[in-house]
């Protein structure tokens, strides 16, 4: 199943673990929040599917499991796009 990540700029503080984690995936903007760095060299918070970052997805999971304020949100798609689960954060 093809999965999207976004970050949740309210709850980022900065703390830049996901930057070190996955560095391939993730990069502080000038606000100092995180952004997902596409493979067409923009950047966004918003949910970006995984086939458009250059990392695999143990990467941007254990970024995500690293954020101390869980504000990296990864959900489960199909292959419409339509949402199926979310699995990060655990519910
Ligand atoms: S680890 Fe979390 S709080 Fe820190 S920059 Fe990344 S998304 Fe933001």
């Amino acid at each position: 199943m093809p999965y999207k990540v976004k970050v949740d700029r309210t709850l980022c503080i900065g703390a830049a673990s996901c930057v070190a984690v996955a560095p391939n995936t993730f990069d502080l903007d000038n606000e100092g929040k995180a952004v997902i760095k596409k493979k067409d060299g923009t950047t966004t918070s918003d949910f970006v599917r995984y086939e458009d970052i250059a990392d695999d997805e143990t990467n941007i999971m254990n970024a995500s499991k690293s954020c101390p304020v869980n504000a990296i949100i990864i959900i489960e798609v199909d292959e419409k796009g339509n949402e199926v689960k979310q699995v990060w954060p655990e519910a």
